[in-house]
């Protein structure tokens, strides 16, 4: 489960930028140096591919070693299109740099994502055509018509492309992150949470705390038992609901077939029990209203275990585990989260 890499687009513009940046830095690498020894009039343009090249290498090893920065990307590709458009404009004609500007689009789209795409794209558009019409006049001209229509296509290709890989990655995500009867994040989910909140440095410097609780249903079996398998899982799926409008979505995940988990983040550690209560006794007092006028009631254990620097997810799950344990044989319908249990008040 661990292992499940879920940020493909991550890696998809990593492996994209390692690619372009080795191959645009060997290929401005040549010619800066034939624009410097052959061609002698295009000095500045040999100069400008020298430093791209450079640029074109650093960022390589930096996406290599995963140190590349997004601000870094988009300078990156700033700089080029500013390079293309420059070359396209130094010929008297429109010659073979118009092959560039036809494979930009597909390069915005595949390293920044359709959010940001969309104005290089139009940049770039905006000053080739500028260019073509500066050179041959504001006539319909077979070079004007081609190229626009080309570039559209190119835009528009990479633009559904870029949507669809999008979509399929969310819904992916959605599919490998969230529990299907109760729409609640799953423990997969709660092992990246964590990867996130776990890694903060306030965490491990202690200005900010950490809970975490898991509660479990109590005598869960006799409702299956009782009323059937289809009235657990409403219950099941109110219960749901009912902690995540105390918690948070983003912070109840089930983490098995009747328990569930919260976890709780900057919250001293009375207000991480005061939540804790606050969700067992608004699952106390809510009635489910089963099929067949059936209405019923239940109540919930909860563990409530307090995060140390350094502690890794297992350890905390292990804790809360233990003092759920507890209030399982202390009584049930109660909050765990040291060694004294708190009486019941629902
Ligand atoms: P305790 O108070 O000790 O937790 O008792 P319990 O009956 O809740 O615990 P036990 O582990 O004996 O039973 C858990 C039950 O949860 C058994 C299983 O059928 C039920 N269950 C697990 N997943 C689902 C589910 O997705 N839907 C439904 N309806 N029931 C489920
Ligand atoms: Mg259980
Ligand atoms: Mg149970």
């Amino acid at each position: 489960m661990k292992n499940i890499e879920l940020n493909s687009t991550y890696n998809l513009r990593r492996v994209v930028l390692i690619g372009m940046c080795t191959l645009l830095g060997c290929l401005s690498f040549l010619l800066g140096i034939i624009n410097l020894s052959i061609a002698a009039k295009w000095i500045t343009l040999g100069f400008i591919e020298l430093f791209y090249a450079l640029c074109s290498f650093t960022l390589a090893v930096l996406a290599v070693k995963r140190r590349h920065q997004f601000w870094q990307v988009i300078l990156y590709i700033f700089a080029l299109t500013v390079i293309v458009i420059y070359a396209v404009s130094l010929s008297k004609t429109i010659g073979s740099m118009i092959c560039w500007v036809l494979v930009l689009p597909t390069v915005y789209y595949l390293l920044l994502g359709k959010k940001f795409a969309n104005l290089p794209v139009i940049i770039l558009f905006s000053a080739v055509v500028a260019d073509i019409i500066g050179k041959y006049g504001f006539t319909v001209n077979p070079l004007l018509v081609n190229f626009i229509f080309s570039y559209l296509l190119i835009w528009a290709v990479s633009h559904i492309y870029e949507k669809n890989r999008a979509n399929s990655e969310a819904k992916l995500q959605k599919l490998a992150l969230q529990d299907p009867l109760t729409l609640s994040y799953n423990r997969l989910a709660l092992t990246k949470y964590f990867e996130n909140v776990g890694s903060k440095p306030s965490l491990q410097e202690l200005d900010e705390e950490l809970h975490l609780l898991i509660l479990d249903i109590d005598f869960f079996k006799q409702v299956n038992d009782e009323y059937g398998h289809e009235a657990g899982d409403t219950v099941l799926q109110e219960c749901a609901k009912i902690i995540s409008r105390i918690a948070g979505d983003k912070q109840t995940f089930r983490i098995g077939g009747e328990e569930f988990c919260v976890m709780i983040e900057n919250k001293k550690q009375d207000e991480a029990i005061a939540l804790a209560q606050l969700i067992r006794t608004k699952l106390a007092q809510h009635t489910f209203r089963l099929a067949e006028q059936d209405n019923i009631n239940i109540t919930v254990s909860i563990g409530l275990s307090n995060y140390q620097p350094g502690m890794a997810l297992p350890s905390l799950l292990r804790q809360a585990d233990q003092r759920l344990y507890r209030a399982k044989h202390t009584g049930r319908n109660q909050v765990i989260y040291h060694n004294a249990p708190l009486a019941a008040s629902a």
